[in-house]
């Protein structure tokens, strides 16, 4: 029989108590579907930053086509250090063979799609990505990943299971 795919998933989404209030958000009904036929690999970019659970909340700010990763209150500014560290797990993350990837929706650390950037006046658009997210896609541009956001039936969990198995082929016949 072959091995349960190996999907990477940001820990928050399994119910790990990861997030910056100390919480997590399960996702019961992706762990309940897809999680029956793959093995997970989670990743907390931001803790495993070193930021520790109960940090400062942080967002996507200034300009769209760059922007930075900052805290809220105080304004801290981990975009490179948040840089340097997925370019390290992304190099990691190679030698565990990963079929695909979901993401957390709207992180600015995790989200792929549509996550919130805000510019000095406070005002909000939705084209950004979060920073380990974008990292991780330009290192593998042909990995199947997803917004958890978009694995709510599952018809569409059907889809990346099997985008995600012939990814997987794909590999094996290289
Ligand atoms: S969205 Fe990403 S960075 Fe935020 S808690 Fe979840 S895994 Fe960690």
């Amino acid at each position: 029989m072959a091995p349960p795919l190996r999907i990477g998933i940001s820990q928050c989404l399994l119910g790990d108590n990861v997030r910056y209030d100390g919480g997590h958000k399960r996702d019961a009904f992706l762990i309940e579907t897809l999680g029956r036929h793959v093995e997970w690999v989670p990743v907390c970019p931001e803790v495993e930053l070193g930021l520790g659970t109960l940090r400062e909340p942080m967002r996507l700010a200034g300009d769209p086509h760059a922007p930075r990763l900052i805290t809220i209150t105080s304004g801290t500014d981990h975009t490179e250090a948040m840089a340097r560290f997925s370019q390290r797990r992304v190099r990691e993350l190679e030698a565990l063979n990963l079929s695909g990837y979901v993401f957390k929706a709207d992180s600015p650390s995790c989200g792929v799609v549509q996550v919130p950037i805000f510019n000095s006046q406070g005002m909000e658009t939705h084209d950004g990505v979060g920073l380990f997210a974008q990292a991780f896609m330009a290192h593998f541009p042909l990995i199947p990943v997803e917004d958890e956001s978009r694995l709510h039936d599952p018809q569409a969990v059907q889809s990346f299971l099997e985008r995600a198995l012939a990814y997987r082929q794909s590999r094996n016949n290289i």
